[in-house]
């Protein structure tokens, strides 16, 4: 039996046997990623199997027997099998005779070879690492096959121009680098989400805030979740699922430096970019801290459907608030009052004024604001005395060439003696425990539900991104680029 004892550092290899299928494919797999394990039946010994976490990070599965489908042509018979004997053509994708036409006709499938030696025997196996060891089997104790071929890509969404205004999708290019090797202190981690949010737009411009600017031709940063392919930091092991913050790319090379572990078990690993993770945690500091909602109270939230606003309007529910949502869709709306919300409107339909004249005729007392513009200044309109507005961000506005006016009844914020708190939840992580605690229990006993939007492919995260100023998204924006532990 042989063990893939360290499928960590991709690009390397491939290889192996047969009488059977000689090439085998993965559906999925890019030239990128590549792995692909199939059983060898050694003389009546058991299969190889790639049996850890490691190896299901690598996206390394088998092939059963009865996968025809999956492969893309293999010869039956021995005889049909051509020798390669260059491990370097191999791991380009580049293999001679009838494997090199294999590889090109379908250059975002896998690959595969056989390595045979003079004496037809095919040595197994070939993990180009120290812990590798190659064995020698001969073609006809085996019927059974496989492969493994990694090739070593990892892509990136880099920044390459600045918006004015409304951003486009060229001003973000995908770039293809080499997976990178951990050195010592260094671990790799395979990225399942990164996550896309309204914050990145002000960050485009070249123009410093409570965060720097994106830098130009580096890929852009953010909350992400994968899992550790590669490590040499005594810290995280192969195989643990962590959030980190090194953003849009298939692969991140860290130091662990602002990567903390999550369990799999405990909730999906895409919550942690969501509702148990930094939006989640912006709506339960704002509302709780800032807009100190009581018992009877009403309270608006708006962009009330995406992953903060439908995090906060429940949290108010919880507090035993009145809760007014605004969106911008019907299907938004209908989500909202499935969540509890007892009033929801369309800002597209009427002004904001207008709906809360109808659906708050006694006036709010806590405005929680994701959108700024009208939104702010019908809310001042709204808000009784002492009201609270939590000034937690004015997507509406992060496109505007020109900083637009602000709202014209400030005055009111005088009269009727309101309180107006800005905040950056970075500044709070010391109450992200508690918060973790109470949201984990409320989302286990159904009081906190949540949406995700997910966009597959890192060639569609700019497209995801722009979305968030259309409304594309329920609930959390996602962009999926490696296999989560669902997809087991
Ligand atoms: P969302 O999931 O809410 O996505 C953005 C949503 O904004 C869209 O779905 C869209 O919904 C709405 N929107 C877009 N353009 C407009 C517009 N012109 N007018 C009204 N609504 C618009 O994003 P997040 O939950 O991640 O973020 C919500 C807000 O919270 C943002 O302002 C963000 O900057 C802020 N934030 C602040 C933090 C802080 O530390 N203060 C931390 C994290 C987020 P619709 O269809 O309803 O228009």
């Amino acid at each position: 039996m042989r063990r893939l004892d360290d499928p960590g550092p991709l690009g390397e290899l491939v290889v192996e046997l047969t009488r059977a299928p000689a090439r085998v494919a993965g559906e999925h797999a890019r030239p990128a990623q590549l792995a692909e394990l199939v059983g060898v039946d050694l003389g009546g010994q058991e299969p190889d199997r790639v049996e850890d976490q490691r190896a299901r990070a690598l996206d390394v599965h088998e092939v059963g027997e009865d996968d025809d489908g999956r492969r893309l042509h293999g010869p039956t018979d021995v005889d049909d099998v051509v020798p390669v004997d260059d491990r370097g053509k191999l791991r380009n994708g580049l293999c001679d005779g009838g494997l090199g036409a294999s590889v090109q006709d379908h250059p975002e499938r896998a690959v595969l070879g056989v390595l045979a030696d003079e004496h037809d025997r095919a040595p197994e196996v070939g993990i180009d690492q120290a812990r590798a060891r190659d064995e020698e089997v001969p073609l006809d104790r085996l019927h059974g096959h496989i492969i493994a071929l990694m090739s070593g890509v990892s892509r990136e969404v880099r920044l390459v121009g600045r918006p004015r205004g409304e951003p486009g999708e060229d001003l973000f290019e995908i770039v293809e680098t080499p997976i990178p090797e951990p050195a010592d202190g260094q671990l790799v981690v395979r990225n399942a989400y990164f996550s896309v949010d309204p914050y990145m737009r002000p960050r485009m411009n070249d123009m410093r805030s409570y965060v720097a600017p994106f830098t130009l031709g580096e890929a852009m940063t953010g909350g992400a979740v994968g899992q550790v392919a590669a490590s040499r930091h005594p810290r995280f092991a192969e195989g643990e699922w962590v959030l980190h913050q090194l953003g849009w790319r298939e692969w991140a090379l860290s130091d662990g430096s602002a990567m903390r572990e999550i369990d799999p078990v405990v909730a999906p690993v895409s919550t942690a970019l969501g509702v148990l993770g930094m939006p989640g945690f912006t709506a339960y500091y704002g509302l709780f801290e800032l807009g100190t909602p009581a018992e009877g109270e009403t309270v608006l939230v708006s962009g009330a459907a995406g992953a903060v606003g439908s995090a906060a309007g429940q949290m108010a529910k919880i507090a035993g608030c009145r809760v007014i949502g605004s969106a911008g869709s019907e299907e938004k709306l209908a989500w909202l009052l499935e969540l509890g919300f007892d009033a929801a409107f369309d800002y597209h339909e009427r002004p904001v004024r207008d709906a809360l004249r109808e659906l708050a005729p006694d006036g709010i007392d806590v405005y929680f604001d994701n959108v700024g513009g009208d939104h702010l200044e019908a809310a001042i309109g709204a808000l009784r005395n002492y009201g609270r507005i939590v000034a937690c961000g004015s997507v509406a506005r992060y496109n505007d060439v020109e900083p637009s006016a602000g709202p014209r009844n400030m005055f009111m914020v005088v009269t009727k003696r309101l309180r107006i708190q800005g905040y950056i939840i970075s500044d709070h992580y010391d109450r992200f425990r508690e918060f973790h605690e109470r949201a984990g229990d409320w989302v286990r006993d159904g009081r906190l539900r949540y949406r995700e939007t997910v966009i597959d492919g890192i060639e569609n995260a700019p497209r995801a991104f722009l979305g968030l100023f259309r409304g594309e998204n329920i609930g959390k924006m996602l962009v999926k680029v490696g296999p989560d532990p669902s997809d087991a």
